[in-house]
C-alpha cells in the first residue's frame, strides 16, 4: 500500500527548519503535483534548483533523513518538471516518493483551508514550533483536519460485496466506504453506510486496518463484517451504479496495490482474507 515505504521512514513531526540545497520542494495545485520524471521514476525539485522561483515554503516532514518542503510556486514552469495528478501518483515509483506525494497534497490543502480563521474571518498566521495555525484577532486554534472515513469489505462465506461508483467513466470495483459522522463509532458507521447504500445488515464487524489517504484528506478504517440476512440489494442509485457478490475466481485482476480497498479485494481473491 501506498504508505508502506519501509525500510524508509517518514518522520512527520513539525519543526521549525529551514530548507537546505538538497530538500525536496513540493509544489501543488489541487490533487496534482509537480514531478521530475527519470529512469528511476518520479522525485522532486531540489530547493538549490528552484531557490529563485519559490516563494514561501513550510517545512513538512523528513524521510530517511530527507527534507520536504511546501513551496510557493512564483514562475510558470520549473525546468521540465511537470504536474501529475494523484491516479497516477498513486502507482508511482519509488514507493516513498508517492507517498511524500500524496502527504504533500492532503497538508496542501489543509494550509489552503485555514488562511483565514474560520470564526472571526481574520488571516490566519503560522505557529512557530507546532503544525497550527492561528487567529491573533480571536485567539482560534487550527489544528490540521484528517476526516475518518470506513470501507468494509462484507462477504457471505463464499462471495464478497463489490460496487461500483455512480458518475464514474470505467470505474473499478470498490467496497462500500462513507465518512465517520459526529457522534457515532466506526462500527455504527459501518452499518449505516451498508443500510444507506445497498440495504442489508451485517455482524461479526472486525477491525482489519487503517491507511492515511491524504489524496481526499482521509484516514481510511477498514473493517471485514458477514452478511446478516439477506443478500438482497436495495442499491442507493446517487452513490452507486453497481453492487454484486462475486466468488473470488470472479473478481478482476486489481489493477494496483495502493489502496486498502484494492489490498482487501485482492487478500479475498486470493482467500486471504
Ligand atoms: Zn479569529
Amino acid at each position: 500500500m501506498i504508505h508502506e515505504i519501509m525500510p524508509e521512514v517518514m518522520d512527520n513531526q513539525y519543526r521549525d527548519r529551514k530548507p537546505e540545497g538538497d530538500s525536496r520542494v513540493l509544489f501543488v495545485r489541487g490533487r496534482e503535483i509537480l514531478v521530475c520524471e527519470g529512469a528511476d521514476g518520479i522525485s522532486y525539485p531540489r530547493y538549490r534548483d528552484v531557490e529563485g522561483q519559490v516563494g514561501r515554503m513550510v517545512y513538512l516532514f523528513s524521510i530517511s533523513g530527507r527534507t520536504y518542503f511546501l513551496g510557493e510556486m512564483q514562475a510558470p514552469g520549473i525546468g521540465s518538471a511537470c504536474f501529475m495528478g494523484w491516479e497516477q501518483l498513486r502507482d508511482a515509483v519509488p514507493r516513498a516518493e508517492a507517498f511524500a506525494g500524496m502527504t504533500g497534497i492532503h497538508l496542501h490543502q489543509w494550509y489552503q483551508s485555514v488562511q483565514f480563521c474560520g470564526r472571526c474571518g481574520k488571516k490566519a498566521v503560522h505557529h512557530g514550533t507546532e503544525r497550527m495555525m492561528y487567529c491573533p484577532s480571536c485567539g482560534n486554534l487550527m489544528f490540521p483536519r484528517i476526516a475518518p472515513a470506513v470501507i468494509v469489505a462484507v462477504t457471505d462465506g463464499e462471495r464478497l460485496l463489490l460496487t461500483k461508483y455512480a458518475g464514474r467513466e470505467n470505474a473499478h470495483f470498490a467496497l462500500v466506504a462513507g465518512f465517520v459522522e459526529i457522534g457515532e463509532t466506526a462500527e455504527e458507521c459501518v452499518q449505516r453506510e451498508l443500510l444507506e447504500e445497498v440495504g442489508i445488515r451485517v455482524r461479526d464487524i472486525r477491525y482489519y486496518g487503517s491507511q492515511p489517504w491524504g489524496f481526499a484528506g482521509n484516514l481510511m478504517l477498514a473493517y471485514t463484517a458477514s452478511l446478516d440476512g439477506a443478500h438482497k440489494i436495495d442499491l442507493d442509485r446517487h452513490e452507486l451504479a453497481e453492487a454484486v457478490w462475486l466468488l473470488p475466481e470472479e473478481i478482476p485482476e486489481i489493477p494496483d496495490h495502493s489502496s486498502l480497498t484494492r489490498e482487501m479485494i485482492r487478500r479475498f481473491k486470493e482467500g486471504k482474507l
